[in-house]
């Protein structure tokens, strides 16, 4: 059987620390790169005036401000519009403060989940809520899965997503333990039916075949649910059993995150009764 659909990956992979995508989209990043966050998280800013739109606000860590007034400057902004985030992951939200000790007092809008945000106050959207700046238009699409906040936003003026966590410019999403696989494929779905040219995803390069994208997005958790029921049926029972059989390619110090996704995977056919759990124990039903 064919071993994997996406090949490419984050490892290893640079980008500029400031680019143009598009006349109203500029890339800022956030300077935390790792094993999860590729080059580091992208911040955005957005819109065509003196006072753009930021994106989410990379981690929070000292070397990331320099590259955002560099990038203000270089598009002669005076000040943000306000801050938008696409989830209350720390890599998004984390730089939340230093950006109001620049920038601030600014509305910080999102969809909340009151666990992550941390009691700030928010200027609350949700799913097909619109954010208009000068020379563009952000309409937030609730796409749950990687994170139960998640929007990401259709920028019409640019026919593009920015897909937060949801699709990478390399790679794949990682579903964590409060994902949930199901929701993540309605999501996938949901945006491929904008039929986007463009793709401006939280890490990694833009992704100019949007469609296409989204698409091998797909058939990659097709197939591995494809694995893991062969697997099932093959009478392997345990998660890390059957990781070994499946990510035989992938190097053993993956084998964690490859769990994840497996349990992921499980949660979604358990939720749709294909499958049955007892302990640590999975079978068909
Ligand atoms: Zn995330």
């Amino acid at each position: 059987m064919e071993k994997r659909v996406v090949t490419d990956s984050m490892i290893g992979l640079e980008l500029p620390n400031i680019d143009s995508w598009s006349e109203r989209v500029t890339v800022v990043l956030g300077q935390n790169p790792g094993m999860f966050t590729g080059p580091g998280t992208n911040t955005y800013l957005v819109g065509t005036s003196t006072r753009p739109i930021l994106v989410d606000t990379g981690e929070g860590n000292d070397k990331y401000m320099p590259f955002l007034r560099q990038a203000m400057e270089e598009r002669g902004a005076d000040g943000l519009q306000e801050i938008v985030l696409t989830h209350a992951h720390p890599d998004h939200n984390g730089g939340i403060d230093d950006v109001l000790k620049e920038y601030g007092p600014l509305n910080v809008t999102k969809k909340p989940w009151p666990e992550y945000d941390g009691g700030r106050e928010l200027n609350v959207i949700d799913d097909e809520d619109v954010v208009t700046t000068e020379g563009a238009t952000l309409q937030a699409v609730w796409t749950p899965g990687h994170a139960k906040d998640h929007l990401c936003y259709f920028i019409p003026e640019d026919n593009a997503l920015i897909t937060g966590d949801v699709v990478l410019g390399a790679g794949t999403t990682v579903i964590p333990p409060d994902g949930d696989l199901y929701d993540y494929i309605q999501s996938l779905h949901r945006l491929l039916d904008f039929g986007a040219d463009t793709l401006y995803p939280a890490h990694g390069p833009c992704i100019r075949n949007a469609q296409e994208k989204i698409e091998s997005y797909l058939a990659h958790r097709a197939l591995r649910e494809d694995q893991i029921l062969e697997a099932l049926k093959a009478g392997i029972e345990l998660i890390p059993e059957m990781v070994k059989r499946i990510y035989s390619d992938v190097p053993e110090f993956l084998h964690a995150a490859a769990g994840m996704s497996v349990d992921a995977h499980l949660r979604k056919l358990l939720r749709e009764e294909r499958v049955s759990k007892k302990g640590d124990r999975w079978a068909l039903t």
